[in-house]
Order: structure tokens, then C-alpha cells, then sequence
């Protein structure tokens, strides 16, 4: 393939950065934009998994990685303030056998950081507003104070939940959203909880998630109303760093590839945060779809990656119903831990592949 192709990422978030990396290691130098004037100022996914890690180990990304970021050993599901079960992630048999957090703000820098030394810049401030075919390539419009027309022979659609690249390439999700709001909140917190493990407490209602970032904040998310009343007992809360408010979609893209158009991240699938996933997808999104196109095989890419990216939703689907749903069958196994809990331990390998990314 002639490496002078022109290839467009739109969105400068970790799928559009991690791509950039990739079509570099490739020989390729795309251009990548994205319409924020830096890199995202929130932490919002603080776990990097072992798949990633892998993809990531011949670039001298994972060590940047893993000097900054903080191995979590294990998952402890709680009933409420009682241990029923714990998650050793050191009974796998991967070379990285734990979950890395790493706030994304962090993650973001060092990819950057990654991308510029090898000479390629993201142009900030710069706005994809549309394309039109130019068999067969893309003339493209792009706004950064001044609009432009700039042709190019692949499109790189990185550009998140609202991606206006499948709304131009006319391609919906398939999926649903919960109409119910999850609380988020990183908030400086004493707590009796182990703090280099992460912990799943479930009551009656709902589920919440407790994960120390860094220092004494933690990442504190669920669906119980006024989510900080179920602190474990004698928690000590300090400043609320970031609080949000945000609505669970289960979605997979219709179609990721229309011909030389590719949609990868939360572009092409979006799901709750439970697992751990998101980030991590979208970073393998990006190594599978720059391989392809450089074997100038990317309209397999639909083929191979969307029966996976859709089991895998469902398969998120189910982990979140079970951790908050409000189905008769998810309260029933809530509230009746104590006896379900003995099926954790046959249930919990195939878990452990699966939060590492490598099911
Ligand atoms: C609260 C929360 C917690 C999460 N926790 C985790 C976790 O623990 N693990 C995990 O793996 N994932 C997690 N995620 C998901 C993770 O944050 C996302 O999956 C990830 O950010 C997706 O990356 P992306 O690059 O695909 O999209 P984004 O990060 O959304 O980046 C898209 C970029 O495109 C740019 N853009 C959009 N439109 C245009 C346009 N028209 N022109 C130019 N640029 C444009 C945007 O400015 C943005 O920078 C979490 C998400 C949230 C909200």
C-alpha cells in the first residue's frame, strides 16, 4: 500500500489518538483533529486492562503506563457492608495480572505525549462538519475558524457518543438507553475499604461502585439515589473533586465500515462503564481497524470486530443488571447474596477474562 495514502481521524480522544499511534508505527502520518482546544479535563475511565496493555507493550507505551499508574489486585463484591466474595485478579495466568488505574486525563497525556514524538500533531480548535464522496476518498469540511475543503482517501470516525461522522455516513446504533440517572462522584473519602482493590456493594435497590483514583479520591458511581448515604459505615467524606450525572445506552453501530470510512471508540458503541471496558475497546478498535487498513483489507472490518463489540454489550448488558437492574430476578439475587454468592467462585474465571479484555 502507498503510505502517502491521506487518512483523516476525526476526534483526538484515546480511540483517535491511539489510531494516530498506530497508522505512525505503520509508516503513515494521518492528520487528526478534534474540536476541543486540549486534551478532555476529566478522569472518566480510570482502568487500563491487560489487553490493552499487550497492544500497547511494543511501543513503549504500557511502561509509561504502568510507572503511572496504580496495579489494582482484586474486586470485592460486597452486600452491603458484608464481604461475600473476592476477586483475586492474581489467579490469572497473564503477564499483567491486574487492572491498571490510570485516571484518562492522565492516559490522554501520555498518548499525546506518545504522538508527538512521532512528529504528528493534533490540530485542536478544528471542527469536521461534513464530507461528500469523492470516489474514491472524502472531500471533507473542516472548520477551524476558517472553513476549508481538504480531500482525503480514508476516514477515521474517533468522534465519541455524538459522532458526526456516523450521523454524515447516515448509520444509527442499535440499542437502547436506561432511563434511570447513575450518580458519579470523585470525592476525597476515608474509608474502611481496602484502597488499592475495587469494590462492588449491592443492596436491595441498586449497586454502586468504589474505586480509590489516587491520594484519598475515590471514584464513587451508581444508581441508588443520593448515592453518598451508602458509604460503607464510618466513611469520612472531604471535597467533591467532580460530580456527574449520566444515562447507561447499551448501543452498537448498525455498520462500522462504508467504504473507506471506519467508525471506531464510543463512535461505534457505547455502554455502561461496569467491566471496565469502554476505553479498552476502543483502543483495540484502533489497532484492528489500523492493521486492516494497511493491508488494505478494512472492509473486513465489520465482519470481524461488530459480532464481538455486540456480544460483548449484551454481555456488559447483563453484568449491569445484575450489579443495579431493577428486574423481580436481579433484586432477588441482590438481596439473596449470601446463598448466590457460592457460584461465585465458578463464575468468576470467565469474569476475570472478561474485565481483562481477553473474552
Ligand atoms: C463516568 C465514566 C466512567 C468511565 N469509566 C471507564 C472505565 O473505567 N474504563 C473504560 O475503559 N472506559 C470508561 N469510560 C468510557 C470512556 O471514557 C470512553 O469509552 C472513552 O472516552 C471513549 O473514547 P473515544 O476516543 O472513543 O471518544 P471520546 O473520548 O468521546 O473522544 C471523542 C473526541 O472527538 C471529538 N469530537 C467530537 N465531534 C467532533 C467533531 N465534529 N470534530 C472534531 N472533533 C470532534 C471530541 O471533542 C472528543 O475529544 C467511562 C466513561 C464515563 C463517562
Amino acid at each position: 500500500m502507498n503510505k502517502s495514502k491521506k487518512i483523516l481521524i476525526v476526534g483526538a480522544g484515546p480511540s483517535g489518538l491511539s489510531m494516530a499511534i498506530f497508522l505512525s508505527e505503520l509508516g503513515y502520518t494521518p492528520r487528526i483533529i478534534d474540536m476541543k482546544n486540549e486534551i478532555s479535563e476529566h478522569s472518566k475511565a480510570l482502568a487500563i486492562n491487560p489487553r490493552t496493555l499487550e497492544i500497547f507493550s511494543p511501543y513503549n507505551i504500557t511502561n509509561r503506563f504502568l510507572d503511572n499508574g496504580r496495579k489494582m489486585s482484586a474486586v470485592n463484591i460486597w452486600k452491603a457492608d458484608k464481604l461475600i466474595y473476592k476477586n483475586e485478579f492474581s489467579k490469572t495466568k497473564q503477564k499483567h495480572p491486574f487492572l491498571l488505574i490510570l485516571p484518562q486525563k492522565l492516559s490522554e497525556e501520555i498518548l499525546l505525549d506518545e504522538l508527538q514524538k512521532r512528529n504528528i500533531h493534533v490540530e485542536y480548535n478544528t471542527n469536521f462538519e461534513s464530507f461528500k464522496s469523492n470516489d474514491p476518498g472524502y472531500e471533507v469540511k473542516i472548520n477551524d475558524g476558517n472553513i476549508f475543503k481538504s480531500n482525503f482517501d480514508y476516514l477515521i470516525g474517533a468522534d465519541g457518543g455524538h459522532s458526526k461522522t456516523r450521523e454524515q455516513l447516515n448509520i444509527d446504533y442499535k440499542g437502547f438507553r436506561y432511563d434511570e440517572e447513575w450518580e458519579l462522584y470523585d470525592i476525597e473519602l476515608d474509608t474502611v475499604l481496602n484502597n488499592d482493590q475495587g469494590h462492588f456493594r449491592l443492596f436491595n435497590d441498586g449497586g454502586m461502585i468504589m474505586i480509590r483514583l489516587e491520594d484519598n479520591i475515590w471514584r464513587v458511581a451508581g444508581n441508588l439515589k443520593s448515592l453518598l448515604n451508602y458509604l460503607p459505615k464510618k466513611s469520612k467524606t472531604g471535597k467533591i473533586i467532580w460530580e456527574s450525572k449520566y444515562r447507561i445506552h447499551h448501543k452498537v453501530s448498525k455498520r462500522l465500515v462504508i467504504d473507506r470510512a471506519v467508525l471506531i471508540g464510543d463512535a461505534a458503541h457505547l455502554h455502561s462503564p461496569v467491566g471496565a471496558r469502554g476505553m479498552n475497546l476502543g483502543i483495540e478498535d484502533a489497532f484492528i481497524a489500523s492493521r486492516l487498513l494497511h493491508e488494505n483489507r478494512l472492509s473486513e472490518y465489520d465482519l470481524l470486530r461488530r459480532p464481538y463489540l455486540e456480544k460483548t454489550v449484551h454481555r456488559i448488558n447483563n453484568i449491569t443488571s445484575g450489579l443495579a437492574g431493577h428486574s423481580k430476578l436481579s433484586k432477588f439475587i441482590r438481596s439473596n447474596l449470601d446463598i448466590f454468592g457460592i457460584l461465585f467462585p465458578i463464575i468468576m474465571p470467565s469474569a476475570r477474562k472478561f474485565i481483562f479484555g481477553f473474552k
